[in-house]
């Protein structure tokens, strides 16, 4: 097995200016595992849900190649639960609420078939969490990489700090490398950020593309301007699936396929908010994905002339 994802499998309710959904499928690590799918035959996901969750949706990722034999199911508890409400720019939203229910207590397993992995992303949940699973990996993959949120700065800040001590490339947005660093400059909160641990920062802003920071290069990729963002909700995870599934399945984590990575992350992510929730994701094909890529390197692809 090439990848391995922890992460977040949940319910979410989500407002924006389009519309309102009830409790909808979604989590960090479903829209990780869905968005690498679309690079890797098999890969395995370490998570919890509770009693509640539907057993559909796990038949529905098992039949994307992700091995769920590491989602634990918590016999009279509940999923976790987060609402969140967009503003009307699309870009920025308020968590309503966040219901931690079985994410509270989760202690979580690493199955045997997942052990030697080479590469392993740490979605958006409790530092704790994430440093148990390193740990719990017999042999160290060859890239860690790991996603956080405001939340975690706010209530878990010293853990944050351990485990971040412990990978290779952290993967966040502007405004949370921003309270990370205490700094506005995004080049200069990359730079303390790499201070505390990870050689390779990616930060991702929204609308406005992704930077990748790699020792000492830099790379920009724009995110594609579309007509119509309906759901921004699991884009961040979205990219951080579609970069890792790209990076394993191609097994090079250089500074050029990184970049290769981005391109790949960014597609997904695009379609990723097309509708609701996992929708896009469960409906597209790799054809499709292609052409999207094609449009992203025609985006900013061209050629400088000298002029006198
Ligand atoms: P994103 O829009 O990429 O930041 O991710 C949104 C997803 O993250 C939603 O599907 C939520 O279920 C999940 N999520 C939100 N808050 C948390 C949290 N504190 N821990 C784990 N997952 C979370």
């Amino acid at each position: 097995m090439k990848l391995v994802t922890v992460g977040s499998v949940a319910f979410d309710a989500i407002e924006s200016p389009f519309g309102k959904t009830d409790k909808i499928v979604g989590g960090a690590g479903t829209f990780i595992t869905l968005a690498a799918s679309f690079f890797l035959k098999e890969q395995g996901i370490i998570s919890v849900v509770g009693e509640d969750f539907p057993q559909q949706t796990l038949l529905n990722l098992k039949s994307k190649g992700i091995d769920i034999q590491g989602i634990q199911i918590k016999v009279g508890e509940k999923t976790f639960f987060w609402s969140g409400r967009y503003h009307n720019d699309m870009n920025s939203r308020d968590t309503l609420l966040t219901e931690l229910n079985v994410l509270e207590h989760f202690n979580p397993l690493v199955p045997d078939d997942f052990q030697g992995a080479d590469y392993l992303m740490l979605g958006n949940l409790s530092p704790q969490v994430q440093k148990m699973v390193i740990e719990r990996m017999k042999n160290r993959p060859k890239l860690i990489a790991m996603d956080t949120m405001n939340f975690w700065m706010d209530i878990a800040l010293d853990d944050l700090k351990k485990t971040m001590s412990l990978v290779d490339l952290l993967i966040i947005n502007d405004e949370e490398a921003r309270q990370l660093s205490g700094t506005y400059s995004l080049v200069k909160a990359a730079k303390i950020i790499r201070l505390m641990g990870p050689k390779i920062v990616i930060i991702k802003k929204g609308e406005h593309g992704a930077l990748l920071f790699h020792e000492e290069n830099m790379f920009y990729a724009p995110a594609l301007p579309l007509e119509e963002v309906f759901d921004p909700t699991g884009a961040g995870d979205t990219f951080a699936g579609g970069f890792m599934g790209y990076i394993a399945a191609s097994n090079d984590y250089s500074f050029e396929n990184m970049k290769r990575a981005i391109i790949a992350g960014s597609a997904l992510a695009s379609f990723c908010v097309e509708k609701f929730g996992t929708q896009r994701l469960l409906e597209i094909s790799k054809e499709e994905l292609n052409l999207r890529i094609d449009k992203f390197v025609a985006l900013a692809n061209f050629e400088m002339k000298e002029v006198y």
